[in-house]
């Protein structure tokens, strides 16, 4: 399955796909990941993203395409992968379909993940991330882990994101509102839109969505 997740920040995007990858035995790519560990490796494109993703904005297209087209491309995803956090935009959104149909592939799904604007408020102050693997997140309240500032799964140090200040949460929430919103009408259009709700406890989200994938 070719599968597209969006949702505001805080929807809990991450979460859900690091479960959903494994329940459908795909690769997850999130490009934040991506940019995040090309920053904690000091690459030039870590540098470059840095600054944008420091003041809550999309970093440019132009590396953004290239970095997930990269990714698509790895052997491991050629059976299937699952977006998170792109594409973020329009033209990232026509880039992905130009680079599938290359290859005369097709997405199968873009699930939505609906939350309401102060539950991602909440949830976004309260996240916690693991250093060592990005796809452990836990929340000071919601989901915390058994010792404070310690990894349940793999014993890593959990830490809040720099971008996960309340400042740049506002700006990341314009952004995604003004770009990101409109790719969810544009894949409306091509009918591939789920929508689910993202309240509720983490498991019984993975569940929903997995029945809206026509998968439980
Ligand atoms: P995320 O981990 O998905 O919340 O992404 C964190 C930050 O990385 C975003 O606020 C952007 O600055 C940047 N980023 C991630 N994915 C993209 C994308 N597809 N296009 C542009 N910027 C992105």
């Amino acid at each position: 399955m070719r599968i597209v997740l969006v949702g505001p920040p805080g929807a809990g995007k991450g979460t859900q796909a690091a479960y959903l990858a494994k329940n459908l035995a795909i690769p997850h790519i999130s490009t934040g990941d991506l940019f995040r560990a090309n920053i904690s490796q000091g690459t030039p494109l870590g540098q470059k993203a840095q600054e944008y993703m420091r003041a809550g904005q999309l970093v440019p297209d132009e590396v953004t395409i290239g970095m997930a087209k990269d990714r698509m491309q790895q052997p491991d995803a050629a059976h299937g992968f699952l977006l998170d956090g792109f594409p973020r935009n329009l033209a990232q959104a026509e880039a992905l379909d130009g680079i599938l149909k290359a290859d005369d592939l097709k997405l199968d799904a873009v699930l939505d993940l609906e939350v309401p604007e102060d539950e991602v408020v909440k949830r976004i102050a309260g996240r916690r991330m693991c250093r060592k693997d990005s796809s452990h997140i836990f929340h000071a309240i919601y989901n915390p882990p058994k010792t404070e500032g310690v990894c349940d799964t793999c014993g890593g140090e959990l830490y809040q994101r720099e971008d996960d200040s309340e400042e740049t949460v506002r700006k990341r929430l314009e952004v995604y509102h003004s770009e990101t919103e409109p790719i969810i009408d544009y894949y409306k259009a091509q009918g591939l839109v789920v929508t689910i709700s993202a309240l509720g406890k983490v498991v019984e989200v993975t569940q929903r969505a997995m029945a809206a994938l026509g998968r439980d």
